[in-house]
C-alpha cells in the first residue's frame, strides 16, 4: 500500500503525459494551481489507509496477492465489502468536500473481474488470465486508476458503426501481432489528469456491426498518442488566486477529455476484443457499481451542506426557529434516503461467479442513483434558503484582508456576537462551493448515467406481470399465482442471466 506522499511522488515522475489546462500544457500536475487540488483530493484515498478513523474501512485482504491492499483496488469478496465501500465514500466526502475521483477505476476493475470470469466459463480464458495478471500488477503497486467509459458519441441517434465520424466511439483501427491500435475519445473522465493509468470500457451495448468498438484495455496515461484536455468548472479560477476561503483551493476534482490518437495497446492489456456480446452485461455491471457508490459520496457531501446550513443558522441566531428545524429535518431525510438505498444495494449483493464476483443489487443501485439525480438539488435549495441571499453575494476574502475595510466588514457581516464575521464568511463560501458544485449537482444527474438510464433499468427489472397477478388475486379475479421465493416482483438482470 502506498502512502499519500508516495502517490504524489509517483505522479511527479509521470512526465510525458500530454495534459492541457486552459490551452497550456502542464508537465507537473502536483505543482499546477489548477490541478493541485485534484491531486490532494485523490491523495485522500491513499491517506485513508493510514488514518485511524478510516484505516479499517480503507484496507481489505486481497486473495489475489495474499496481502492487505487499499480498498480502492480491492475485488469485493462479499456484501460486507460493498457496505464498507459506501461507508468509506461517505467518510471521504467529509474529508475532501468534493469527489475524490478514484472509484471509477475501482468499479472498472470489479466489472472486468466479473466479465472476464464469465468469458472464461464460456471457454474464452485468455482475457481472464490477462486481467488477473493486470489486477496483481495494480494491487502490488497500489496504482491510481481512472475509468474511461463515456464516448463523445457524435450523432446520438446513430450507432457507433453508423457515425459520420468513425472515431465518435473508441475503436480498434489496426490489429498487430503484438497488440492493437485504438482511436477515438472519451469525455467527462473523472480525475483523468492525476492518475497513473486509465482503464477503458465500452460505453454501451454493441451489435455485430459495432464489433470494432467492443474493446476494453488499460494503459499508462503517458502512453504515446494519449492527449488529455481538462474541463473547466464553476468557480475554478478561484484556485489560481492564492486565497484559502473563496475557492476551496485545498481539495477539488476535475473531469477531462481523453483522446486516443492511434494509440498502441499490447495484447496483455486488452481485456475485451471485438466480442460485442459482452458489452451489454459489462455496461450493466459497471453502471450499477458506480450508482451504488453515489449513495456514499453524495450523502457525505450532503452532511457537509447540512452542517454548514445548521452552523449558519446559529451564526444569525435562528437555529431554534421551527421553520429552520423543519428544513434541516427535511434535508436529513433526503440525505439519509440516498445513503439507505446505497446500503440496501450492498446488503442485497448477488454473486455472479462461482468463485465470487460480488455485485450490487441492480434495482437498489439504480434507485440510489435516481435519488441522487434529484435530492442534492433539493438539499442545496433548502441550504440556500436557510443561509440567506448572502451565500451568493458575500464579499471576497480579499476584502476581509484589506486593512481599510476589514473592521467595517467584521461589524456588518456579524450576526450573533459569539461568532466572528470571518467564521460566517468561511461557512458561506464552503456552502457556496459545495452546494453549487459540479460534484454535488451536475455529476449527480449525469454521472454513472443520466436519469433516463435508470428508468430503463426500473422497467427491465420490475416484474409488472407478477405485480399484476398480485393485484388481480386481491381483486378476486381468477388468476393462478406462482409465488416467487422473494417478495419483490423482480426479473433477473442481463448479467444474472448469462
Ligand atoms: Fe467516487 Fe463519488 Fe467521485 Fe464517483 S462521484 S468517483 S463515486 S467520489
Amino acid at each position: 500500500m502506498r502512502t499519500g506522499e508516495q502517490y504524489v511522488e509517483g505522479i511527479k515522475e509521470r512526465r510525458h503525459a500530454k495534459i492541457y489546462v486552459m490551452g497550456k500544457q502542464v508537465t507537473d500536475v502536483t505543482a499546477n494551481l489548477f490541478l493541485k487540488p485534484s491531486v490532494l483530493s485523490y491523495k485522500a484515498t491513499f491517506d485513508a489507509a493510514f488514518q485511524e478513523d478510516t484505516r479499517d474501512l480503507a484496507r481489505a485482504f486481497s486473495p489475489f496477492i495474499n496481502e492487505e491492499v487499499n480498498r480502492f483496488v480491492h475485488i469485493h469478496q462479499g456484501p460486507q465489502d460493498l457496505v464498507a465501500k459506501v461507508k468509506l465514500l461517505r467518510r471521504l466526502s467529509h474529508k475532501t468536500g468534493t469527489c475524490f475521483q478514484r472509484c471509477v477505476g475501482w468499479d472498472a476493475l470489479n466489472t472486468l473481474y466479473i466479465v472476464t470470469g464469465k468469458m472464461a466459463k464460456r471457454g474464452d480464458g485468455v482475457y481472464r488470465e490477462r486481467f488477473l495478471q493486470y489486477l496483481e500488477y495494480v494491487q502490488r503497486r497500489d496504482l491510481a486508476l481512472a475509468g474511461a467509459m463515456t464516448d463523445v458519441k457524435g450523432v446520438r441517434t446513430l450507432r457507433p458503426s453508423e457515425q459520420p465520424n468513425p472515431d465518435a466511439y473508441v475503436r480498434v483501427v489496426e490489429e498487430r501481432d503484438d497488440g492493437i491500435v485504438v482511436s477515438g475519445a472519451k469525455a467527462n473522465i473523472t480525475g483523468i489528469a492525476v492518475v497513473d493509468e486509465v482503464v477503458v470500457l465500452p460505453t454501451r451495448a454493441m451489435t455485430e456491426q459495432d464489433a470494432a468498438y467492443a474493446v476494453s484495455f488499460a494503459i499508462p496515461l503517458d502512453t504515446p498518442g494519449v492527449v488529455v484536455v481538462v474541463g473547466r468548472q464553476i468557480n475554478d479560477a478561484r484556485r489560481l488566486e492564492g486565497g484559502d476561503i473563496d475557492g476551496l483551493p485545498y481539495m477539488a476534482h476535475h473531469e477531462g477529455l481523453i483522446i486516443f490518437n492511434n494509440v498502441f495497446v499490447p495484447w496483455e492489456r486488452v481485456f475485451l476484443y471485438k466480442d460485442w456480446r459482452w458489452t451489454g452485461p459489462l455496461v450493466e455491471i459497471f453502471s450499477s457499481y458506480h450508482r451504488q457508490g453515489y449513495g456514499g459520496c453524495k450523502s457525505g457531501l450532503g452532511d457537509v451542506i447540512i452542517g454548514a446550513a445548521s452552523e449558519l443558522a446559529k451564526a444569525i441566531g435562528v437555529e431554534n426557529r421551527p421553520q429552520i428545524g423543519e428544513k434541516l429535518a427535511e434535508m436529513v431525510f433526503l440525505n439519509e434516503s440516498m445513503y439507505s438505498a446505497g446500503l440496501a444495494a450492498s446488503w442485497e449483493a448477488v454473486k455472479l461467479l462461482d468463485e465470487g464476483g460480488w455485485w450490487v443489487d441492480p434495482m437498489y443501485a439504480n434507485v440510489t442513483k435516481h435519488l441522487v439525480a434529484r435530492f442534492p438539488y433539493e438539499i442545496s435549495r433548502l441550504a440556500h434558503d436557510i443561509a440567506g441571499g448572502i451565500v451568493g453575494t458575500a464579499p471576497s476574502e480579499f476584502d476581509l484582508k484589506n486593512e481599510e475595510i476589514r473592521a467595517l466588514l467584521e461589524k456588518y457581516l456579524q450576526g450573533v456576537p459569539e461568532i466572528p464575521a470571518e467564521e460566517r464568511l468561511r461557512l458561506l463560501r464552503l456552502l457556496e462551493n459545495v452546494s453549487v458544485s459540479v460534484g454535488f449537482l451536475i455529476e449527480s444527474v449525469h454521472g454513472a448515467g443520466s436519469p433516463a438510464a435508470q428508468k430503463i433499468m426500473f422497467s427491465r427489472l420490475y416484474d409488472f406481470e407478477k405485480a399484476g397477478e398480485i393485484a388481480k388475486s386481491l381483486s378476486r379475479i381468477k388468476v393462478t399465482i406462482k409465488w416467487p421465493k422473494t417478495p419483490e416482483p423482480r426479473r433477473p438482470s442481463e448479467s444474472e442471466k448469462i
